[in-house]
C-alpha cells in the first residue's frame, strides 16, 4: 500500500476520471498535509474589458505542487477535498488569501474566487466573506464570487437567503461554466449574478467557419444583456477565437490569449510596468 509520505509510491495520480479509491485516500491524506503545510498558493488570471482591453480583475486559481508527484490539476483535487470535507478549511484559505493580496491591486482590479457548492451550502458562508473582507479591509464590490449551477441541486430556502445575504455584503455573483452544467434559465430568474461566464467549451473552436458556437454565444450574450448582466468568454486561446468573442459583444474576455495564471508577485510586477493595459499575445509591443 501506498506510504504516507508519499515515497515509495509508484503509481501516480491519474486523471480524475480514473483515479481509484487507494489513489483518492491517499491524495486526501496528502492534501490534508498540503494545507497544513503552506504548500497550496493562488496564480492569477487576468479578466479583460473587451471595450477598454484593460485588465479589470483576476481570478484565483488554487495550485498544488506535490513534493513527489509535481503538479495536480485542480479539478482532480478539488473534488477529493469536496468528498472528504477539506473543502471548507481550503475554501476559506483561498478566501482569505485572494482577498489580501487584491488590496495590492491598482484602479479598483477586482477578484474572482472560486466557491464550492459544499462552501455554499454552509450557512455560514456569508459571514466567512465578512470576515475575510474586514480582515484584508477589500471593499466587498472588488470581490466577486464564482459558483457554478450545481449549487441549485440543492435549492432549497438556505440557498435563497445565502445570495441574499450576500448581495446585502455587496459582493458580485458570476455564473461560471455556464451552458454546461443543468442550464435551467429558471437560476438566471432568481439568482442575482452580475455577471455570466461562458464556459470554456463554446469558445474553444467558436471561430472555425460554420460553428455552432458562435451562434449559442450570441445567444447567451443577449440574454445576459437583457438581464443586466457582463458576460465574461472563457478560454479564449487563439487571435481568430478573440476577434469573434469581441464581435459577438461578450463584455469580458479570460483566457490564454491575454495570459495565463501568474504568481501574486508576477501580477504586482506586471502592474509596475504595464499598469492595466492587457496585450494579447501576437500584438506584443516590446
Ligand atoms: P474555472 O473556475 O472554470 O477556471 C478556469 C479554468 O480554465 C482554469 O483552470 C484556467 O487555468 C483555465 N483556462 C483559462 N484560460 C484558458 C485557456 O485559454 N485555455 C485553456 N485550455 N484553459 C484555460 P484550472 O486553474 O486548472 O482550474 C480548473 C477548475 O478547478 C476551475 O475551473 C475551478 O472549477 C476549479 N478551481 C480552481 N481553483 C479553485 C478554488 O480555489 N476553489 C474551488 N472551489 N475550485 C477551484
Ligand atoms: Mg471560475
Ligand atoms: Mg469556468
Ligand atoms: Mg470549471
Amino acid at each position: 500500500a501506498a506510504k504516507g509520505d508519499g515515497r515509495g509510491v509508484h503509481r501516480f495520480y491519474s486523471s480524475e476520471m480514473h483515479a481509484d479509491a487507494e489513489d483518492r485516500r491517499q491524495m486526501e491524506e496528502d492534501l490534508r498535509h498540503a494545507l497544513a503545510s503552506d504548500a497550496l498558493h493562488l496564480v492569477y488570471q487576468p479578466v479583460v474589458s473587451s471595450q477598454t482591453e484593460r485588465i479589470t480583475g483576476y481570478e484565483a486559481l488554487l495550485r498544488w505542487n506535490h513534493p513527489v508527484r509535481g503538479a495536480i490539476s485542480p479539478a482532480v483535487f478539488v473534488p477529493i477535498a469536496e468528498e472528504s470535507g477539506l473543502i471548507a478549511p481550503l475554501g476559506e484559505w483561498v478566501l482569505r488569501t485572494a482577498c489580501r493580496d487584491a488590496t495590492q491591486w491598482v484602479d479598483d482590479i477586482r477578484v474572482a474566487v472560486n466557491v464550492s457548492p459544499i462552501q455554499f451550502a454552509n450557512p455560514g458562508l456569508p459571514a466567512l466573506v465578512m470576515s475575510a473582507l474586514a480582515n484584508s479591509q477589500l471593499a466587498p464590490e472588488r470581490l466577486e464570487l464564482e459558483i457554478t449551477e450545481s449549487v441549485f441541486l440543492n435549492d432549497d430556502d438556505g440557498t435563497d437567503a445565502t445570495f441574499a445575504r450576500l448581495k446585502a455584503i455587496g459582493v458580485r455573483l458570476a455564473l461560471d461554466d455556464f451552458g454546461t452544467g443543468y442550464s435551467s434559465l429558471g437560476y438566471l430568474k432568481k439568482a442575482p449574478f452580475d455577471k455570466i461566464k461562458i464556459d470554456q467549451s463554446f469558445v474553444r473552436g467558436a471561430a472555425v467557419k460554420g460553428n455552432r458556437n458562435s451562434a449559442i454565444i450570441k445567444a447567451i450574450v443577449s440574454l445576459a444583456e437583457a438581464l443586466g448582466m457582463d458576460t465574461t468568454a472563457e478560454g479564449a486561446e487563439t487571435q481568430d477565437e478573440l476577434a469573434l468573442i469581441r464581435q459577438l459583444g461578450c463584455s469580458h474576455i479570460q483566457g490564454y490569449v491575454y495570459g495565463r495564471p501568474l504568481t501574486a508577485e508576477d501580477v504586482l510586477e506586471r502592474q509596475r510596468s504595464h499598469g492595466t493595459l492587457a496585450l494579447a499575445e501576437g500584438f506584443q509591443s516590446s
